[in-house]
């Protein structure tokens, strides 16, 4: 079989935030050429914040896109046809796979997806890496006690959503941050005991320390940036900063990220600041998801998506996270996933 394609490459590192004009649309003609290999379509691609970082030509920690390469990215595709022994047509699996409608895969290192524990689309969302990544990083690094207080910046997104109802499910308090009163009130409906809208605030450390009477016990850092800065005044003895995602730097990400100094709090507070990245957590993945799909079973993890159709939206519909305009979990569905309920 050969099927004509459409896929997003790089045509231009960013500078600054990043613009439409950053990847051109460009077609391709696939098919099978050897044994073990499947041909695969997109049902639901992923876009995600760390795009931001795989654009830069900064070094990071796994190499970056070039110019004229096929943009990265997550997706959930189909096997249309198979010359490996154990694919099918039909089957359905999760994988790097690239902003493609299209994909010739050796799918060795792919993630069978199953219809048992979720939507398909929740392989990419609270089933996949940002739900595996808030279950792992509360877990392993924030290690919630009973009566703690979580605070969580980008608190309704893909990541912060799922973190909140760890944080409740562990018995703490939890707290989110949000740019607005819509995504605060989601985050009450999840179970969230407190919001501060960091956009309308005009003393963001005076705001979180109401919000956190009793000081934050475990700052699950999203963003960096102010809301990081704001945290940082109000830590309780003992505090653990989880740095996870530094979104609020996307503008500026070329640049040193100056700003104030907390050495002097961490020291009094004997607060504990660790990176997590949760491709170091591999191990975990299943125990991670089962756990994620047991929590959505019982009523305890609610989540919100937020899709954009079609190929051609996928520079948009990464854009929407730099500006704050998704809610929930941003994807793309594509004109392949209709069959698939949501
Ligand atoms: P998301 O939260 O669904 O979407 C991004 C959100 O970031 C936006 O909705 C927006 O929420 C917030 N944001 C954008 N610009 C901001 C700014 N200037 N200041 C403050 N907030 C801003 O995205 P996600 O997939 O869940 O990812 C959340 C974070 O986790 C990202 O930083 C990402 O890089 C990180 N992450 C890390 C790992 C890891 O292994 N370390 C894995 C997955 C994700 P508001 O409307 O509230 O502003």
């Amino acid at each position: 079989m050969e099927v004509n394609s459409r896929k997003w490459v790089l045509a231009s590192h960013p500078q600054g935030m990043p613009t439409e004009d950053n990847w051109k649309l460009e077609e391709e003609t696939l098919s099978i050429a050897n044994d073990n290999e499947v041909l695969t379509r997109a049902l639901y691609l992923s876009v995600d914040p760390y795009m931001r970082g795989a654009i830069s030509p900064q070094k990071s920690y796994r190499k970056g896109v070039e110019v004229g390469e096929l943009m990265v990215g997550g997706a959930v595709a189909e096997v249309i046809e198979s010359s490996h022994p154990d694919w099918q047509a039909g089957d359905l699996l999760e994988t790097q796979y690239g902003w493609r409608e299209y994909a010739v895969l050796d799918p060795s290192s792919a993630t069978r997806v199953t219809t048992d524990l979720g939507p398909i689309h929740a392989w990419l969302s609270y089933l996949g890496m940002p739900g595996i990544t808030a279950w792992c990083a509360m877990k392993y690094v924030g290690q919630p006690k009973q009566g703690e207080t979580v605070l969580i910046s980008a608190a309704s997104g893909a990541v912060g959503q799922v973190a909140g109802q760890v944080a409740k499910a562990s018995g703490c308090r939890a707290v989110a941050v949000a740019s607005s009163r819509e995504k605060l009130d989601w985050c009450r409906q999840l179970g969230y005991d407190e919001g501060v809208n960091y956009r309308n605030s005009e003393n963001l450390v005076e705001d979180i320390g109401n919000a956190c009477p009793d000081g934050i016990d475990i700052y699950f850092d999203n963003t960096a940036g102010p809301i990081h800065d704001a945290a940082m005044k109000n830590l309780a003895m003992r505090a653990r900063v989880i740095v996870v995602g530094t979104i609020s730097l996307a503008g500026t990400f070329e640049q040193p990220d100056i700003g104030e100094r907390f050495l002097r709090e961490i020291l009094t507070a004997r607060a504990k600041v660790e990176g997590f990245l949760v491709f170091d957590y591999l191990e975990q993945y299943n125990k991670a998801r089962q756990s994620l799909a047991e929590l959505a079973a019982s009523g305890q993890l609610t989540f919100q998506t937020d899709f954009m159709d079609g190929i051609e939206s996928m520079p948009t519909a990464f854009l929407r996270l730099l500006h704050s305009s998704n809610f929930g979990k941003q994807m793309v569905r594509t004109r392949f996933a209709e069959p698939f309920a949501e």
